[in-house]
């Protein structure tokens, strides 16, 4: 039988084969399921065996930790910015002048230019040690404990690496992913992302790092800084990179022309958009490091580099008309109906003019001819209006006022972009896409009724919220159309097994604005029953970890309607389960009710999270930073010396792992 250790090290070696096989060679080699059980299986021994802790252990990629402050850093090596060309005219006057400058032929590397976030990461014997930000190119953030939570970025480095270097590259968010997480945003009533790359420069200064890791980032690397080896050329430093595990794309080719270069560019101009994240033009480097070298910088950019960007692909058409939508939340969309027109190989009809600030600005009106980009965005967008083309007698749009579904009259509260149709209980859009919400797979998950259905119940008068599904017979449903037999007795049965999902997804499936899943994770572990959350104030709530008062605002409000609270409890009377199990419950107890704990230092029996879990089921709440209000702090090992004297300056007392453990028995 092999010893920890030795079962440890083989395990952190197999996963992060395994890490990199799926995140930087998208090949998977194993299965999800088969991943976490030997991830959890290392997670255990080191539990077990907190000596042999590696912060770059596969472990670690979960993140945990939580930043306030990202500490500032110099760049050992400057990153510099680039210098930008649109036309065949400016590469060639770049070619002209580096010419005149160096000696020989000139070879250049086109690469692709990812449109993200810069990053610089630092290497010292095979092991990430710091990810700093660009910020102004001499000094960064170190944004660490994010980075490591991206799945492509090696923390243990393959190959003949050389012992210290620094390489650059482009944090991105791949569309798939950046669609997937609006979805998730658009079901809980928030605002959806704008683009990819905005939220992946903002994910980089996320406060706390589990988030980060669950935003499904990529790290795409393009440049090798202070390698004190033997390479020649930028070209064999990315084939270099790619042999010691970073993802580097493999578009990357060698030209010996600019002629050469421009078929690169017409190449990519039109394959751009079979890939799976954003680029905005290419970058074209010499190859050889030598002449790059000779060629040094400008006060801002290095000779030796040039982009050449893309023209975001623009047409006119005109705008037909001006519909409204109304989502789930009652949130109003304005949509601009187009002509149909061409552009980046697909046929657009329709654009989104985002809320009433959009349409001011761009006082856009309907007749008028306008421009339409395809950029980041996968939804084409209203650039300007060409207002050369204006007919005279166009009239300016009037924002609507009231409800394009319902006739109620809307409202905008303070801050908000957006108009709401207030009509919660009797606006159509409104009741659908609730009860739509309410049978999702991640909520109700009823099987054998769709969307559609759900619809045609709805506009035939059977159903009117989400408890009357639970009264729905198949004698209601056969006459609707398109329903067989069968069809009608799986979508009965599939209601009215529905009544054994858990409480957090029935608490989820209720669609409370700002509710989303783990949301009502936290709410359901913490109060245990609808009722102990229908009776709590805002004060309550915000009092729970994490619970903001935004949403706490939104949970009361949900709670203080007569007509919310008569659907739920028609919905406890046909037995959906709106408090945990007792298979729940057990395990936990109330013995440390009332005390604010916060957690610190490095524990021998048990891990940090198994710690936090513990303060909460037994009724305890964790804390992450001390404050006259904390109870005591459980301390492990190394305590920071800035905590041990916030604690002493407090008279806050500390107890060890020990002590707390017998507190619980
Ligand atoms: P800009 O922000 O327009 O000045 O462009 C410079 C930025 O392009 C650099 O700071 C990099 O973050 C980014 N970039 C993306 N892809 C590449 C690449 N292949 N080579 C160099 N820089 C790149
Ligand atoms: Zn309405």
């Amino acid at each position: 039988m092999n010893n920890p250790q030795e079962q440890i090290l083989e395990l952190r070696k197999e996963l992060r084969d395994h890490n990199y096989n799926y995140y930087v060679l998208d090949n998977a080699t194993i299965s999800d399921f088969e991943f976490d059980k030997k991830l959890k299986h290392l997670q255990d021994l080191e539990e077990k065996h907190p000596e042999f802790f590696d912060s770059n252990s596969p472990t670690q990629r979960v993140g945990g930790e939580v930043t306030k402050n990202f500490e500032t850093v110099p760049h050992e090596h400057r990153m510099y910015s680039l210098d930008n060309s649109y036309s065949k005219e400016d590469l060639q006057d770049w070619e002209t002048r580096i010419k005149k400058l160096v000696d020989g032929d000139i070879q250049y590397t086109c690469e692709l230019k990812y449109d993200g976030a810069s990053i610089s990461l630092t290497y010292e014997n095979g092991t990430l040690v710091k990810a700093v930000t660009r910020g102004d190119g001499f000094q960064g953030d170190n944004v660490t404990t994010n980075i490591k939570t991206i799945k492509s970025v090696p923390l243990q480095l393959k190959g003949d690496y050389p012992s210290k270097f620094d390489i650059r590259g482009e944090i991105v968010l791949p569309f798939d992913g950046f669609n997937k997480m609006n979805e998730a945003r658009i079901e809980i009533g928030e605002e959806p992302y704008r683009n990819p790359r905005n939220t992946a420069s903002g994910s980089l200064k996320l406060q706390d790092s589990t988030e980060v890791a669950k935003r499904p980032l990529e790290c795409l690397l393009y440049n090798l800084t202070g390698a004190n080896i033997k390479i020649s050329t930028q070209f064999e430093s990315l084939e270099k990179a790619r042999q010691w595990g970073f993802k580097v794309p493999n578009a990357a080719k060698l030209a010996n022309s600019i002629d050469e270069v421009l078929e690169f560019v017409d190449y990519w101009n039109i394959h751009r958009h079979d890939l799976p994240y954003e680029t905005d033009g290419i970058v074209i480097k010499v190859n050889n490091l030598q002449q790059q070298e000779e060629l040094g910088y400008t006060a801002k950019a290095p000779r030796w580099a040039m982009a050449y960007k893309f023209k975001a692909e623009q047409v006119s058409t005109k705008l037909n008309s001006i519909t409204y939508q109304v989502g789930r939340t009652g949130a109003i969309t304005p949509v601009a109906n187009l002509a149909p027109v061409e552009l980046a190989g697909t046929t657009v009809k329709r654009a989104s003019l985002h809320n009433a600030d959009q349409i001011e600005k761009l006082d856009i009106r309907v007749g008028d001819e306008v421009f339409v980009e395809k950029g980041g965005e996968i939804i084409p967008k209203i650039i300007a209006v060409d207002l050369s083309k204006r007919e005279l007698d166009s009239v300016k749009t009037e924002y609507i006022t009231q409800c394009p579904e319902c006739e109620t009259e809307l409202i905008r509260q303070e801050g908000e972009a957006q108009h709401y149709c207030p009509n919660y209980n009797g606006c159509n859009p409104q009741i659908i896409g609730r009860i739509q919400h309410f049978i999702s797979r991640k909520a109700m998950d009823i099987d054998g009724l769709g969307g559609e259905t759900v619809a045609l119940l709805v506009n035939e008068g059977l159903i009117f919220n989400y408890s009357d599904l639970y009264e729905l017979t198949k004698e209601h449903v056969i006459p609707l159309e398109r329903m067989a037999e069968k069809s009608a007795d799986n979508l009965i049965n599939g209601i009215s097994n529905s009544v054994n999902i858990p409480f957090e997804r029935v608490l989820f499936a209720l669609g409370i604005r700002f509710v989303g899943e783990t949301v009502a994770k936290k709410l359901a572990k913490h109060y245990k029953s609808i009722d102990a959350i229908a009776n709590a104030t805002e004060d309550d709530l915000v009092g729970v970890n994490e619970i903001g008062v935004k949403i706490a605002e939104s949970v009361t409000a949900f709670f203080a309607s007569e007509k919310n609270l008569y659907i739920i409890n028609r919905l406890k009377q046909f037995g959906v389960q709106l408090e945990i199990s007792a298979e729940e419950l057990k395990g936990q107890t109330e013995i440390l009710k009332g005390d604010i704990i916060v957690v610190t230092g490095v524990f021998e029996y048990v891990s940090r999270n198994e710690l936090k879990k513990l303060i909460e089921n037994n009724g305890g709440k964790v804390s992450s930073s001390i404050s006259s209000k904390t109870s005591y702090i459980v301390a492990g090992n190394n305590m920071g010396p800035s905590k041990k004297q916030k604690a002493e300056q407090l008279s806050i007392s500390l107890i060890s792992e020990n002590e707390f453990l017998q507190k619980i028995k």
